[in-house]
């Protein structure tokens, strides 16, 4: 088979490509124009191989789209290029418009028009598998702030849409695009939500890559609020798996949620992972001690977590990491790539603070 991701080399995507390279014989075209949050250093494992191909394409460029679906005849496409940065939706909203609204629209027409070419048997084989996530849905009531544990429920893929941020909207809206697509015109689309995910090669603007990276440089680590929210979250390596099994083995049409069963409040992450260095890299004061309490995000969700039992009953996926073990993964894996963690920072981007003038 072979594969185009869009998005390759961001953090999803570049874990999809290195997970069908290293574990399967299918070949990859990554499609990515490298915005900030693109690098090709991620895929250094990759490079060079014969089944991996990278095109340098925005898109929004449709007279591109529609060379590189000529050029390189893909039986599947998995679209994960997007802005993805909550704090970057609120300080600037126009990109996430334009990528994740136009860019799906104009990908979607691509794809269309080349679909219709295909002769019937791949026609009905091809996919168009849409990667989007549980913000989409809005926010859970808090155990906090609720009587009963029964008034705690999780998304289900029948949850209806209520998006908070930019972000979110532009990705709800992307989500109507793809399923509008496959009801009208019959495109063979699946759309997947997936929850909060961390790992290896995540760009340091994010929760848990910032704070290890401002904890070993002896920097505030910055919590939002009280830090109560409850985000559900999944190593990147096992949303790599259950994508490759949503794209070869899911139903035309489908909506599966992707989640970790680890719902865990923003500060309790933050203190894990100074538990973590304080063990792996001793100093003389508790790493926690950097914790500094900072003005909450604009809109910001209270809780978010996935009922993923649909994928695990239908398409037999379980996650394998557990959050603990996961962390230390992701913690020891920061520790070995300095060199990454330099050279994807050397843009305008300090780790700043972003996203208060709503
Ligand atoms: P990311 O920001 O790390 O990477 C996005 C990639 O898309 C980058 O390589 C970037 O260069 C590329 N890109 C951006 N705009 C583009 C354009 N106009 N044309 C071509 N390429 C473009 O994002 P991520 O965290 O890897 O997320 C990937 C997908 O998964 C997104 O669609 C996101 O909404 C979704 N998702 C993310 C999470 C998460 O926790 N990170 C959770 C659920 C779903």
């Amino acid at each position: 088979m072979k594969i185009l991701v869009t998005g390759g080399a961001g953090f999803i995507g570049s874990a999809v490509v290195r997970h069908i390279i290293e574990n399967t014989s299918d070949s990859v075209v990554n499609l990515d124009c490298l915005t900030y949050a693109g690098n090709l250093e991620s895929l250094a494992l990759v490079e060079g191989n014969a089944r991996y191909a990278f095109e340098q394409v925005n898109i929004c460029n449709r007279t591109e789209l529609d060379r590189v679906l000529t050029q390189h005849q893909p039986d599947v496409v998995m679209h994960l290029a997007a802005e993805s940065h909550v704090d970057r939706s609120i300080t600037g909203p126009a990109a996430f418009i334009e990528t994740n609204i136009v860019g799906t629209y104009t990908l979607l027409e691509a794809v269309r028009e080349y679909w219709n070419k295909l002769d019937n048997m791949a026609k009905q084989t091809f996919r168009f598998h849409h990667i989007s996530t549980d913000e989409v849905y809005g926010d859970l009531p808090h155990p906090d702030e609720v009587e009963f544990v029964s008034d705690i429920p999780m998304f289900l893929e029948t949850t209806p849409y209520a998006p908070s941020s930019p972000y979110s909207a532009s990705k709800a809206s992307s989500d109507h695009l793809v399923r509008a697509w496959q009801r009208t015109y019959g495109l063979p689309t699946i759309v997947t939500n997936c929850s909060n995910n961390y790992g290896p090669y995540h760009f340091p603007e994010k929760l848990i890559p910032l704070v290890i990276l401002n904890a070993l440089e002896g920097k505030d680590l910055p919590i939002y609020g009280k830090g109560d929210q409850i985000r559900d979250w999944l190593f990147v390596e096992d949303h790599a798996r259950a994508l490759y099994k949503v794209v070869t083995e899911g139903k035309v049409g489908e909506t599966y949620n992707i989640g970790g069963h680890n719902e865990k409040k923003n500060l309790e992450v933050v203190q894990t992972i100074c538990l973590i260095l304080d063990e792996l890299v001793p100093k003389a004061s508790a790493y926690a001690d950097q914790i500094t309490y900072v003005q909450d995000r604009p809109g910001h969700d209270r809780r978010y977590a996935i009922d993923s039992s649909k994928i695990q009953r239908q398409l037999g996926w379980i996650p394998i990491e557990t959050f603990e073990s996961g962390l230390r993964k992701t913690v020891e894996w920061y520790l070995a790539n300095s060199v990454w963690c330099q050279n994807v920072q050397n843009g305008s981007y300090q780790r700043e603070r972003l996203g208060i003038n709503a």
